[in-house]
């Protein structure tokens, strides 16, 4: 991981943001712009040098773990240090979406004379485009992912209950060597297969259900996202006509996947198919989203979304159909976004409706 280069790209993003120096708050960035990752820690990003700050509960890790920074641990908090290292730095830029206004009163209180400027996505956007390395972690993330699905399928029998599967998901990709999982399971059976973000309940399965499987891994901080949809077999002429509307929307959405094509155009692809289908009112979210070190990140795949696909983006396609009050189909797999098109990562099968 090339910590120190990821610094200095955060080094040039200073002045066209108008700012002297940046405070990073956010734990994800500080994990991407570092290497530490714990509860508390704090990067400073300046021109000349930056500086990592956390308590003496982290003193022994941060030794470990931050690469490109000097090591600051502070006793109280981060107010007592961080003037000594800002050196009058009139203009200091801050996280908006993660600093509590609490913080930012306090940060600003304790820096005389200097204003704090609002900055919005800087490591985020240097974040989307993905190392080698990078790569690398969520290809391994995202296998754990499909051995697991591959795993599951023997479990889900009439009887078992959407928590069981649940926590078999979570135990399997633990064991297989995941370092946590990469959010928490989603598995909706039957009518509640409908429901987009569905916490995993005591429904048992029964015969003829849909069973929407939404799951991954994460490895070295990197995640995986997978969803496939499967019936507790036979399935019906309507489960399998669902199933196909969606496998083709998400064939047209990885289709039009390639460098600079607007995001939106790519959720279009998908969209509009599932539209002329008759189904345009039941895919009420996003075609997907980035995934790295957060499970949701940047780039958007939406309607309204202003990113534009580069190569070493890392993104989801997961086109769906909820039917209220009979079920939803969702098909999602990760995706490279390559110079010439996109590389689907994984293996899962989904070439038709599983029936088991
Ligand atoms: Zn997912
Ligand atoms: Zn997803």
């Amino acid at each position: 991981m090339d910590h120190s280069g990821r610094l200095n790209q955060v080094r040039s993003a200073l002045e066209p943001a108008g700012v002297d120096a940046l405070l990073v708050t956010n734990l994800t960035n500080v994990r991407y712009l570092t290497g530490f990752s714990g509860s508390n820690g704090q990067v400073l990003v300046k021109s000349d040098r930056s500086v990592f700050f956390s308590d003496p509960r982290y003193e022994a890790r941060a030794g470990d773990l931050v690469q490109g920074a000097d090591i600051v641990i502070y006793g109280n908090k981060l107010t007592d240090v961080l003037a000594d290292h800002l050196n009058g730095a009139p203009r200091l830029g801050v996280e908006a979406s993660t600093m509590t206004l609490a913080e930012h009163s306090e940060i600003g209180e304790a820096l005389e004379g200097v204003e704090l400027i609002s900055t919005k996505s800087a490591v985020e956007d240097i974040r989307r485009i993905k190392e080698p390395a990078e790569i690398e972690l969520i290809r391994q993330a995202v296998e754990i992912g499909d051995s697991a699905f591959d795993w599951v399928l023997d479990r889900l029998t009439p009887g078992a209950t959407e928590r069981d599967i649940a926590l078999d998901l979570e135990m399997y990709m633990r064991r297989e060597g995941a370092d946590e999982i990469g959010f928490d399971p989603i598995v909706g059976s039957g009518p509640l297969s409908a429901h987009i973000h569905h916490t995993p309940s005591e429904r048992t399965f029964e015969k003829g259900d849909l069973i929407l499987l939404d799951f991954g891994a994460a490895v070295g901080g990197y995640r995986s996202d997978l969803t496939r949809t499967v019936v507790l077999g036979p399935s019906t002429d309507e489960q399998r006509a669902l199933f196909a509307v969606v496998l083709e929307a998400q064939g047209r959405g990885i289709a039009a996947i390639r460098e600079g094509i607007p995001c939106r155009d790519v959720d279009a692809a998908a969209r509009d198919y599932i539209t002329e289908a008759g189904h345009g009112d039941e895919f009420g979210h996003g075609l997907g989203h980035g995934v790295g070190l957060d499970i949701h990140e940047a780039p958007r795949l939406s309607r309204i979304s202003e990113h534009v696909l580069s190569a070493g983006d890392v993104v989801t396609v997961e086109p769906g159909v909820y039917v209220r009050g009979s079920g939803g189909v969702r098909i999602e797999d990760c995706v490279l976004v390559t110079p010439d098109g996109a590389e689907v990562l994984g293996r899962a099968p989904k070439d038709r409706l599983i029936e088991l």
